[in-house]
């Protein structure tokens, strides 16, 4: 399905299509002249938005989104508030070094926090439940490899909420016979990505800022004295400009530099029907916390308050398309499905109801990065991963100090204005995302040869 203006109201991912019916604003229909211009209208962009006007009442703050608010990666999400970061903790160990991966957990830890304040000081109905996070194995191999993780958490003194556990406990907590122990994390929350995003609509709105939905930037220009953004039907002139694009920041007109930063993968999610009482006692599961497993194609799956579970992952799927196409996957919507029901043959015939997915924006050095892009009137944020909920929370502030000209404690965290490897063939960057998938699913593929009937490895083929 294309991305066009007819589209972001049909391709909506479970939260969007349960929220029910949306009206977006009014595009773009003049020239304007304004202090701050932001583009793209997710977590990145309307909590930057938020930020700088209220530091700054005076400004004229726009954002111009070219679907709806929540398009993207934050209103498809699994709503997971975590301290997770980059890549695996050893990759991001390897590349960045301790206390980088120290400063990183810092800064996550600040983000899970804010983004809760920031949903209890405004009153947000975001579904939001702070329930810890369970991280799951499923084999010894993967066991020995999350045991050498919770050493790592220890050894760096990030270990301060988890706890291990074996496979007897998850058996008692979970009701299942799959997992071969883990990790307990308890600062971490979840939240319904749809609500939390039109929630910050409404708060930037409250304060000021001007949003313009299905307004597509379709041009870039730098002047000595301003930044032009052209859009179908108006012009901006700005004196700053914020990329809040994501995944999609390979299609977004600009200089080069931009566009080569990172490149998307898609993940699929689905989620089953509402359990009945009887089902959710007959997998235990009682503090409803939210999972994730070590393997290389991670699954990711939680409870929702209207007792529905929704399991993603086990593959990531990149296309020569482009980020903006919805291209169905049918083979990993069936993996997460047969993937619940081994971990749950209780729940064998439970229904799903719904299958979406969207796209993460990747780095090639395994971090996300906010970056001046030519000079400071043009800010970058993105590479965020599967873990930018509570990191954009954040980088929204950061952001909004960067654009204050400000130093703080937020801008001087390392990823701010450092140099991301380059990514600037397509089609490199698709044969290299191709290879690196193989790769990854071999590895699973070896860490779980001795689960004999176990989950059917799926055969998705990107385009
Ligand atoms: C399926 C899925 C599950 C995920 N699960 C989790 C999770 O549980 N926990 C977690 O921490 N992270 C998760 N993530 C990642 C997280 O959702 C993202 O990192 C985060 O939402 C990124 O927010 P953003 O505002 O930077 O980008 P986005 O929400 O992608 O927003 C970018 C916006 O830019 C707009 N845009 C693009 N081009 C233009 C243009 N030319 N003009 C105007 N607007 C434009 C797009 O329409 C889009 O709305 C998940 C991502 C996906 C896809």
């Amino acid at each position: 399905m294309s991305f066009d203006q007819a589209s972001p109201l049909q391709s909506r991912s479970f939260w969007q299509h349960a929220y029910g019916e949306y009206s977006p604003n009014s595009p773009l229909a003049e020239d304007l002249k304004v202090d701050v211009a932001i583009v793209g209208g997710g977590f990145t962009g309307l909590n930057t938005a938020w930020q700088f006007k209220k530091d700054n009442p005076n400004a004229r703050v726009v954002v111009l989104e070219a679907a709806i608010i929540g398009f993207g990666a934050s209103g498809r999400n699994a709503g997971f508030s975590t301290k997770m970061f980059g890549l695996e903790p050893e990759v991001v160990l390897l590349r960045w070094g301790k206390q980088k991966m120290i400063d990183a957990h810092h800064y996550l830890k600040l983000a899970v926090a804010h983004t809760k304040h920031l949903i209890e000081d405004n009153g947000f109905q975001s579904d939001y439940e702070h329930r810890g996070l369970v991280r799951a194995t499923y084999t010894k191999q993967q066991l020995g490899r999350m045991q050498k993780t919770y050493e790592l958490f220890q050894n760096l003194g990030i270990d301060e909420d988890m706890v291990w556990r074996g496979a007897e406990q998850f058996r008692q907590d979970f009701h299942s016979e799959r997992f071969a122990g883990g990790i307990y994390e308890s600062n971490t929350g979840y939240l319904n990505p749809c609500k939390q995003v039109r929630a910050l609509k409404s708060l930037a709105e409250s304060a000021g800022v001007s949003i313009y939905e299905t307004t597509p930037v379709t041009k870039i220009e730098r002047t000595s004295s301003a930044i032009v953004v052209t859009t179908p039907n108006g012009k901006i002139t700005s004196d700053k400009l914020v990329i809040a694009t994501n995944a999609y920041t390979r299609q977004v007109p600009g200089p080069q530099r931009l566009r080569s930063r990172q490149y998307p993968l898609w993940t699929y999610q689905i989620v089953t029907e509402p359990l009945s009482d009887a089902q959710w006692d007959s997998i235990g599961w009682k503090e409803r916390q939210s999972f994730g497993d070590n393997r290389q194609m991670l699954h990711y799956f939680r409870p929702t308050t209207d007792g529905r579970i929704i399991m993603g992952g086990g593959d990531v799927i990149p296309y020569r398309t482009g980020a903006k196409e919805e291209i169905p996957a049918p083979a990993a919507w069936q993996h997460c499905e047969e993937h619940l029901k081994w971990i749950y043959p209780q729940l064998k015939n439970i229904r799903i109801d719904y299958r979406w997915g969207g796209p993460v924006s990747v780095t090639m050095d395994a971090a996300p990065e906010i970056s001046f892009i030519e000079d400071e009137r043009m800010i970058y944020s993105g590479g965020c991963f599967g873990h930018g909920v509570a990191l954009t929370h954040l980088n929204g502030r950061t952001i909004a100090d960067l654009l204050e000209g400000k130093k703080t404690e937020l801008t001087e965290f390392w990823i701010v204005n450092r140099k991301s490897l380059s990514m600037s063939s397509d089609t490199l960057s698709f044969l290299g995302g191709g290879v690196a998938r193989g790769a990854l699913k071999a590895w699973d593929w070896w860490e779980e040869r001795s689960l004999k009937g176990g989950r059917v490895e799926t055969a998705v083929v990107g385009r």
